[in-house]
């Protein structure tokens, strides 16, 4: 069965075609556009160059899936119709760069490809068995009935990190258990198994892991909360909006852009919103830049931290994403002093491993530590085909 991934931004397409059948996938094509401003005309463009090269005819193309963000009063692994452009222009406001772009992609997919089934996988999938006590906020009634809770995101590939670690750590019941997840529901393993996956890139999260099923997340009510962004701000104290608003003289709208574009690393180093760059600045001796990488370790380790309370011990440490999975200085840091936990790296091992899979933890150590290169194109695949072989 031929499915189709399309990843789409609010100025870019990209796409990946695989062919999956039971017990196994293969990568078909992948491709993309940046500078977009027709969705339908990239759309027919990446399809009729498919058929072109003789990949793929459109007809052949049995679904597209869509890693949608947050839809309000919706989430999980669902059929994208019209209960889900709805659900997604609901709160087109919370996730501005990517609802508005998935609810246009998914109408021009509705009308360039009619015959191939739709699916929606939310970014907050992996979380709807969180706890409720994780996911309230004390906020009045009527806040929360207005959908004001915390949902989480990354769902996608914190799933593929419960899934590879479980086979990591030669838990094949785990593994099976993730992999059913989104149809049968948690439940069916009795040895714990607990996991904390550090998602670390442009966007950033950690999720705390049991048997499968994520126990909470650092993200909350919008991509702007948790650890520190590239260029977003995570955290903030609710008090400190009306206040800056006050005595700065901002607007409500540009006290918003100033959090979503001019805040995280960038905000705090003053030098850019990759990590590369505000690194390289910090080993210069620029001091602000060292602080905006402090304040990120300091987040990071806030959060997993919360996530070996809430789970009572701890069998797998994971890094991923693009910061996570390639640089070892920030994961030394992330687990420096914690021996007395069973987080004991390996230095050697650490330092070889750069953008690839690999264990990192030292002799003696009670907690696997790896590195797993983010595959979150590889869940929405998975995820389709299950959802559409169900259908089927
Ligand atoms: P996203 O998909 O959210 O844009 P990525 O997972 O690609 O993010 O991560 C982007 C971040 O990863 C950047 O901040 C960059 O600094 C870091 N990164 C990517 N590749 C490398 C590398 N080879 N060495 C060091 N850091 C890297």
């Amino acid at each position: 069965m031929k499915i189709l991934v399309a990843n789409l931004g609010s100025t870019s397409f990209k796409f990946r075609l695989f062919e999956m059948e039971e017990g196994g996938e293969c990568l078909l094509a992948e491709g993309g556009y940046e500078r977009v401003t027709d969705y339908g005309e990239v759309i027919r463009d990446a399809l009729e160059g498919l058929e072109r090269e003789g990949v793929a005819a459109q007809e052949d193309i049995a679904a597209v899936g869509f890693k949608t963000v947050l839809g309000r009063n919706l989430s999980g692994c669902v059929e994208a119709g019209d209960e889900v452009l709805a659900a997604l222009e609901g709160f087109s406001d919370v996730a501005p760069a990517h609802n508005p772009a998935y609810a246009a992609g998914i109408r021009q997919f509705r009308k360039i490809l009619p015959g191939a089934r739709r699916v929606a996988l939310f970014e907050t999938a992996f979380y709807q068995w969180v706890p409720e006590a994780g996911t309230r906020y004390a906020v009045p009634r009527a806040w929360h009935e207005a959908g004001i809770r915390r949902y989480g995101f990354h769902g996608a590939s914190h799933k593929y990190i419960a899934e590879r670690s479980a086979e990591l750590l030669a838990r094949e019941d785990v593994a099976t258990e993730v992999r059913g997840l989104y149809q049968n529901g948690p439940g069916r393993v009795e040895r714990p198994l607990r996991v904390i996956s550090c998602h670390l890139g442009g966007s950033s999260s950690v999720t705390g892991i049991r048997n499968g099923v994520a126990v909470g997340t650092s993200m909350g009510f919008s991509p702007q909360s948790g650890l520190p962004q590239n260029n977003r701000v995570g955290d903030l104290d609710s008090g400190a909006i009306p206040h800056a608003a006050r005595t700065l003289g901002l607007s409500m709208t540009e006290a918003e852009r100033q959090l979503t574009a001019e805040s995280g690393l960038l905000g705090v180093s003053g030098v850019g919103n990759d990590m590369r760059d505000v690194r390289a600045a910090a080993l210069e001796g620029n001091e602000d830049a060292q602080l905006a990488v402090d304040v990120f370790v300091h987040e990071i380790r806030r959060w997993a931290s919360s996530f070996l309370f809430d789970l009572g011990g701890l069998e797998g440490l994971v890094f991923t994403a693009g910061i996570g999975e390639n640089n070892p200085w920030l994961r030394e840091e992330v687990c420096a002093g914690l021996e007395e936990f069973g987080i004991i790296l390996d230095p050697v091992r650490n330092e070889g491993v750069r953008g690839e899979e690999g264990e990192i933890s030292g002799v003696g150590a009670k907690v696997k530590i790896y590195v797993v290169p983010a595959n979150e194109e590889l869940v929405l695949a998975r995820e389709v085909y299950r959802k559409v072989s169900s259908l089927n």
